[in-house]
């Protein structure tokens, strides 16, 4: 019999109880509530954690699970699934996911594996930084073999575990499709971030002048001489004080390239978002794109955003360089400086966060970022290296398992690479066989080993196998995952001037 339930059978009192509790180490300290005349926490069970109800007298909870009478109480244990994350949240309401506003800073701490988020949550304890725990796009729940009910219910438990009232978010990340909304919103998601780019025309960039003039005329009458009133060589003030320019020619192109997506922002948000009967953050993505969303650009879709009454609480724009996944920022740092600054500009404007995806490890921009969007508020979406950071752990303590994956990746990489544009270079990834079992960690630091480990993750999460062999390794050494996570997340949060 574990420690707790001798506990439970000397307590008089629920508060009595709890207190003793929160000693144990059978247990998450951090869980113990008191909801509904009921004491809740969860407990570890071997590598299982279980999530307990006790109750004075006869009642026992809602949880499905095993009762048991303990001493004068009633005990329910439980297992982690879907019902339970339900009354879980009926009766602790921070456990539920909230909208968080058009202001402060926020952080996408994605969790492909549904284990990250407990570290996530270490990392930023006592920062303003608030957390979108759940986020995931339809190609990573399909990558991952997980769906929208899994994401959001590790979200909740991981709260719970650790005691998170701060209140966290989930975000339907980069969704297309009203559908896809409609499911996310139903399941309790709160935050949309919709991605627009298969609306965004990005051929126009290549255009020359004459066929951008040509496709201009093709536009209705009435469409262009609205726009031409508002845009055409007009000059805007920010509150700010800076202007932004609309010269003639660009000014065509701009509206090429964004007036479909436009339409399709306002079709979305008519339809889904302003029915709502509550709040939730709703996120304009126009950065899957090639064609960078200049300064005007970000302008004209934030002042269309505002005349066709569309509140959002993020615009992610197509940044100047490249962000690709698992590496830092690659481009030139004094152009991206000048431009940031005026997007920054213009949310503040607007009133709503900038959004920056792909924002794991990008450490170059990271204080440029902390310094100009910080009265504004900003978002940054990580997630897909706190994956490596698993894979790192792997390297550490099963060098046989990471040699499997290894594998793996490499015979998966030209099938990811579809998925995923990255610019690694498979010659400069070193061959596993020449490296000793202590060297394999340091493959983690290495730009074309990480990305290569980086886009082949759902390759080796679907092979049943790899997944239950990682899981197991992951489970059985939560505590070493939780401290590089921490000291990833850390990495990060200095680097945007969040923390010391
Ligand atoms: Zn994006």
């Amino acid at each position: 019999m574990t420690n707790w339930r001798e506990k439970v059978k000397q307590a008089e009192t629920l508060e009595d109880l709890k207190r003793h509790l929160e000693k144990l180490d059978d247990i998450y300290p951090d869980s113990c509530h008191l909801a509904s005349d009921q004491l809740l926490f969860m407990v570890k069970d071997g590598r299982e954690r279980l999530v307990v109800a006790i109750s004075k007298g006869e009642r026992a909870c809602e949880f499905e699970g095993e009762t048991s009478q303990l001493g004068g109480f009633t005990v329910k244990q439980a297992h982690l699934n879907a019902k339970n994350a339900q009354v879980l949240r009926s009766l602790l309401p921070w456990t539920s996911p909230q909208a968080l506003g058009t202001s402060g800073i926020s952080m996408g701490l994605g969790d492909r594996l549904g284990l990250a988020s407990p570290g996530h949550l270490k990392a930023i304890s006592g920062t303003q930084v608030r957390p979108v725990l759940a986020q995931q796009s339809m190609r990573e729940l399909e990558l991952t073999n997980r769906t929208y009910v899994d994401v959001l219910d590790a979200a909740t438990w991981a709260v719970f575990q650790a005691g998170y009232q701060g209140g966290y978010g989930a975000d339907g990340d980069h969704l297309k499709k009203i559908e896809d909304i409609r499911m996310a919103l139903e399941l309790g998601f709160s935050m949309i971030t919709l991605d627009c780019s298969e609306h965004i025309n990005d051929g126009i960039l290549k255009l020359d002048d004459a066929e951008v003039q040509v496709r201009y005329n093709q536009l209705p009458a009435s469409k262009r001489q609205e726009l031409e009133e508002l845009y055409q060589n007009q000059r805007y003030n920010l509150q700010s004080g800076r202007t932004i320019n609309m010269d003639l020619e660009h000014y065509r192109r701009m509206v090429l390239t964004y007036h479909q997506a436009l339409d399709f922002m306002e079709e979305v948000y008519e339809q889904v978002i302003a029915k709502l009967d509550r709040m939730i953050d709703f996120e304009i993505s126009i950065d899957e794109v090639a064609t960078p969303t200049t300064p005007q650009d970000h302008f004209f879709v934030a002042n269309e955003l505002k005349r066709r009454d569309i509140k959002v609480c993020s615009v992610a724009p197509r940044f100047c360089g490249h962000f690709e996944k698992g590496i830092d920022y690659m481009g030139n740092l004094a152009q991206f400086e000048e431009e940031f600054a005026v997007h920054a500009a213009i949310a503040s404007h607007f009133g709503y966060k900038l959004s920056i995806h792909s924002g794991s490890d990008k450490f170059s921009v990271f204080p440029i970022i902390g310094t100009y969007a910080r009265t504004t508020g900003y978002h940054v979406k990580t997630a897909g290296t706190n994956w490596l950071e698993a894979v790192r752990v792997i390297a550490n303590v099963n060098p046989d398992l990471y040699r499997t994956l290894h594998q793996k990746a490499l015979d998966s990489l030209a099938a990811a690479r579809k998925y995923y544009n990255v610019s690694m270079d498979l010659a400069k990834v070193p061959d596993i066989n020449t490296l000793s079992d202590q060297k394999l960690p340091e493959l983690l630091d290495q730009d074309d080993a990480r990305q290569l480990l980086h886009i082949t993750y759902g390759f080796m999460l679907q092979d049943s196998k790899l997944r239950a062999d990682i899981y197991e390794v992951l489970r059985e050494h939560e505590d070493l995952y939780e401290e590089f996570l921490i000291r990833h997340m850390n990495r990060h949060l200095k680097a945007l001037g969040i923390k010391e």
